[in-house]
């Protein structure tokens, strides 16, 4: 029994998780098209390794990371979910909030989902952690909680004391997490022993469950064993923010711009390590995940394994959608956000697609009264309130004061808010606009610099061309000079020798007289 220590704030929205988490996960099928897109991860974005009508085989690795050492990248190689034929290599609409398209690389199916040969490593810990690592670096694994950070970035630390197994799945809505702790309970362990491997010195592994899951904490408590123990955490959002878990089970905070990994923590989530499982016993690249397809605007909501690049619509169709569709959103009504259509692909960070038969309706938004509410309600104890005032008045040195890079976005504050206020939305705002400005600054340092080099390549080149007209100058002046001292000389010699033939002829005339 170890004990908990309860986080500032949260909220207890209702949860709606009885939509989706009653049936097993269900296999979504090949579709016709894939579409993958480079960037799936925070990070940096792949290059392709394949072109135009290459046939390539279920578990290919189709881009890579820039360097040619993925396990030194803050990035992730991208792998056919499906065997078939490269079609197309280009811009395509991706889920992502700025609603920007952005480069991919397009499979024609062939349905014989054939695989690729595959190395296995379940002889992993006869094997350098270092080597293991670089294989689940090679195995494209990202988090797979929506954040897409590469899972090997988080694997280097050697000074590691406990690693923390996120199931708390605290949003709204989302079961998938919950239905893989349920159905694959020994594939999360052994993951589990595999990632503390990895670790090398962690001395012990916490699984944390929220409450509200009484059957994935039952199944995985059965087969937990050792140094690694399931918790129950208490069902409040957002629990499964990093830091609010690791405080709730070690008491232990995060500094402020921090790293777990700087108090000895790391945190991987249950289906991530679920991946790594599959990695490593299976050869199984990231090529597929589980998804909660769910809401009011779906007849039958479910979780599906899918593979990545799978068309949204190809799911939807298979939840007997309603007629009357009005919203989607990829990620939980907390984090998520819109998608203009259902036409995008899944990608790795997509855990939930919410279908609503309902408008989003915008209740109308009053005056702050300044209650106090979302600073009650803030898990990071910041002043949301303060924070809406800065971001309003567009001061955004002051903002920053108040640590509006420490917010997570996790809608608490505008939850609470009595006025409506979409606070988030300023937040947003206010960090989209000061990541603009050091962009822009940096744009025009580097204009800047290259104005004073090139005034300076300018001045140079002026400077030379001075210094060789100085040269012929002073060369022509000097041939002149000589030019005209020879003319002289010349001039003066013909003098002589005239009054020479005088004085001679003189002499000569006297003679004769
Ligand atoms: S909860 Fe809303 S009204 Fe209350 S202080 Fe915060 S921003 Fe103002
Ligand atoms: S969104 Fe940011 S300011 Fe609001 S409650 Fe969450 S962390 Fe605090």
């Amino acid at each position: 029994m170890i004990q908990l220590w309860p986080f500032h704030g949260g909220i207890e929205p209702k949860s709606y998780k009885t939509l989706s988490n009653q049936v097993a996960i269900k296999k979504a099928g090949i579709p016709q098209f894939l579409t993958l897109p480079l960037l799936q991860h925070i990070g940096e974005p792949t290059k392709p390794v394949v072109n135009i009508a290459d046939k390539v085989l279920k578990g290919q690795i189709i881009a890579h990371c820039e360097n040619e050492d993925c396990s030194l990248s803050l990035s992730a190689p991208i792998h056919a979910s499906s065997s078939g034929t490269i079609v197309a290599i280009e811009s395509h609409a991706v889920p992502h909030p700025s609603g920007l398209n952005a480069p991919c690389i397009v499979i024609a199916t062939d349905g014989n989902d054939e695989w690729i040969e595959r190395f296995p490593l379940p002889n992993y810990t006869d094997i350098e952690p270092d080597i293991v690592r670089n294989y689940i670096a090679q195995a494209g694994i990202v988090g797979l909680g929506g954040a897409g950070f590469p899972s090997h970035v988080k694997l280097v630390h050697n000074n590691i004391d406990t690693l923390i197994i996120n199931g708390a799945e605290c949003e709204p809505y989302i079961t998938c997490d919950d239905r893989i702790m349920q159905e694959h309970p020994a594939d999360v362990i052994v993951g589990a022993q595999i990632l503390l491997h990895v670790l090398g010195g962690a001395k012990n592994c916490i699984i944390a469950v929220e409450n509200n899951k009484p059957q994935a904490y039952k199944t995985l408590s059965n087969l937990a064993q050792g140094n690694i123990a399931v918790v129950q955490v208490p069902t409040l959002y957002p629990m499964g923010g990093e830091r609010q878990l690791i405080y709730t089970l070690t008491g232990k905070e995060v500094g402020r711009g921090k790293l777990p990994a700087s108090i000895g923590i790391v945190v991987h989530n249950v289906e991530t390590t679920r991946a790594i499982y599959r990695a490593i016993y299976q050869g199984r690249p990231l090529i597929s995940r589980a998804v909660t397809v769910t809401g009011t605007g779906l007849e039958t909501p479910q979780n599906f394994e899918i593979l990545l690049g799978t068309p949204m619509e190809f799911i939807l169709k298979q939840c007997n959608p309603k007629s009357n569709l009005k919203r989607l959103i990829m990620g939980g009504p907390m984090m998520g956000f819109s998608l203009p259509n259902n036409k995008m692909p899944i990608v790795k960070t997509t855990n939930c697609l919410i279908l609503s038969d309902k408008e989003e309706v915008k209740p109308l938004q009053m005056p702050c009264i300044r209650c106090g509410a979302c600073a009650q309600a803030c898990p990071i104890n910041l002043l949301p309130q303060q924070l809406y005032w800065y971001a309003k008045a567009k001061d955004l040195k002051k903002i920053q004061e108040y640590h509006l890079f420490d917010c997570i976005d996790c809608g608490c504050c505008a939850y609470v808010c009595p006025s409506h206020i979409p606070l988030i939305s300023y937040y947003r705002y206010a960090k989209a606009e000061i990541r603009a400005n050091e962009q822009e600054s940096k744009k025009s340092e580097s204009a800047k610099h290259r104005h004073e080099f090139r005034t300076f390549r300018l001045e140079r080149i002026k400077a030379e061309k001075k210094a060789r007209l100085q040269k012929l100058k002073s060369k022509s002046n000097a041939s002149k000079e000589s030019a005209i001292k020879a003319a002289l000389e010349r001039v003066k010699a013909k003098k002589q020798a005239i009054i020479i033939q005088h004085l001679i002829d003189n002499s000569s005339d006297s003679h004769l007289q």
